[in-house]
């Protein structure tokens, strides 16, 4: 499946004009069945996820306990949060999946009329919240190597900015230090860094949080922690910036976290010590892929997340995408201008990674 957004504004009678002219955004496959298949096309982990977070599910009684409203503030999970990241609970935001985060996000802090600043080749999420929150986009182009350049940031009257970093579908990383730059280029707007894959070899700007009152940072719990299922994502930020989320989130839906996933999420986040584990087996696998397909003839972007964006010799990418698929293994193909030549491919395990260079081997 490509990653076509529904091109032609639908209508029926019934629905608000505002619906009508939405393109939703389209997300990676979730077959029913992966008995069968390598699934290398959503970025989850390929491990389960921290013993800790599974025994909560084991506990007596957890199931009685949705009689209940869960707490509307997640208190001890932000405490929790904070804690790790030396922050303060009033210094983290909790959402149903970090793509709520940032929903909550655009919608509280991104200026209109003026334009939101994001690369050209990002996360396709950040469009289509500017039209369902009518913020105008401005997308500054990454350059040809796939870095971001900084300098273009300096945009007069900008309504905000917001990058995931490290970058996706490209996996590039940005230093911190230039975060720094662009914090400084836009003292009176907020600037969200979307950190869903910084733990596979970055350094989280979470350090900088104090330093700077326009300084979002958000995290999801999909990736590393291996548990995109439970949908818990959050954010960093100085309290005034927590405050405005949380007017957001209690003007839509009081109780976005399920007592479960508050509990879930709690342990994962406590286990540090699994989670570092967990990201250099995906690090090690990731560098023994590149190398096997650099040797191929791939051209792949230097990655710090826990996928590659590679672009294949010989053939188009779109006919490896295909040619992958007949032999069960579902990688990410993006039909858009500047990267219809490239593949993302999620990490999984060494078994499934091996599994993938021979299929590519016998297709080249
Ligand atoms: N940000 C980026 C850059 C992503 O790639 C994703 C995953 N699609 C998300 C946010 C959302 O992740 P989740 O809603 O599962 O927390």
């Amino acid at each position: 499946m490509s990653d076509q957004m529904s091109d032609q504004p639908q209508d029926n009678p019934f629905w608000s004009p505002a619906v009508a002219q939405l393109q939703p955004y389209v997300p990676g496959e979730q077959p029913k069945t992966t008995a069968r298949l390598i699934k290398l096309n959503t970025n989850e982990s390929p491990y389960p996820p921290s013993p800790k977070a599974q025994a909560v599910l084991q506990q007596e009684g957890l199931a009685a306990h949705l009689r209940l409203y869960p707490d509307p503030e997640s208190a001890e999970l932000c405490a929790t949060i904070a804690a790790e990241f030396g922050l303060q609970p009033d210094q983290v935001f909790v959402g149903n999946g970090s793509d709520e985060v940032l929903a909550h996000a655009f919608y509280s802090f991104f200026k209109r009329p003026e334009p939101l600043l994001f690369p050209d080749i990002t996360y396709s999420f950040y469009p289509v919240y500017c039209q369902f929150f009518e913020i105008e986009a401005r997308k500054l182009p990454l350059r040809d190597d796939f870095s971001i350049a900084v300098e273009d940031y300096a945009v007069e009257n900008a309504g905000g900015v917001i990058l995931p970093n490290p970058n996706a579908p490209t996996g590039r990383y940005l230093p911190l230090a230039e975060i720094e730059q662009l914090l400084q280029l836009h003292p009176q707007r907020v600037v969200v860094i979307d950190e869903a894959y910084i733990d596979f070899g970055g350094e989280s700007a979470a350090t900088l949080i104090d330093r700077y009152p326009n300084l979002l940072v958000i995290h999801t719990l999909s990736k590393s922690h291996a548990l995109a299922g439970l949908r818990l994502g959050y954010a960093m930020g100085q309290a005034h910036l927590i405050e405005g989320l949380n007017r957001a989130k209690n003007s839509f839906n009081s109780y976005p976290i399920d007592g479960i996933a508050q509990k879930v999420a709690t342990a994962a986040i406590a286990d540090r010590a699994w989670l570092v584990d967990n990201c250099a087996k995906v690090i090690a696998t990731r560098e023994r892929t590149c190398a096997a397909l650099t040797e191929m003839g791939f051209d792949i972007v230097p990655s710090k997340a826990n996928f590659i964006f590679a672009k294949p010799p010989k053939i188009s990418a779109e006919a490896l995408f295909v040619a992958l698929r007949e032999r069960n293994i579902i990688v990410r193909y993006f039909n858009k201008p500047r990267i219809s030549e490239y593949l993302r491919i999620s990490i999984g395990t060494d078994e499934e990674m091996d599994a993938l260079v021979e299929a590519c081997r016998e297709v080249l």
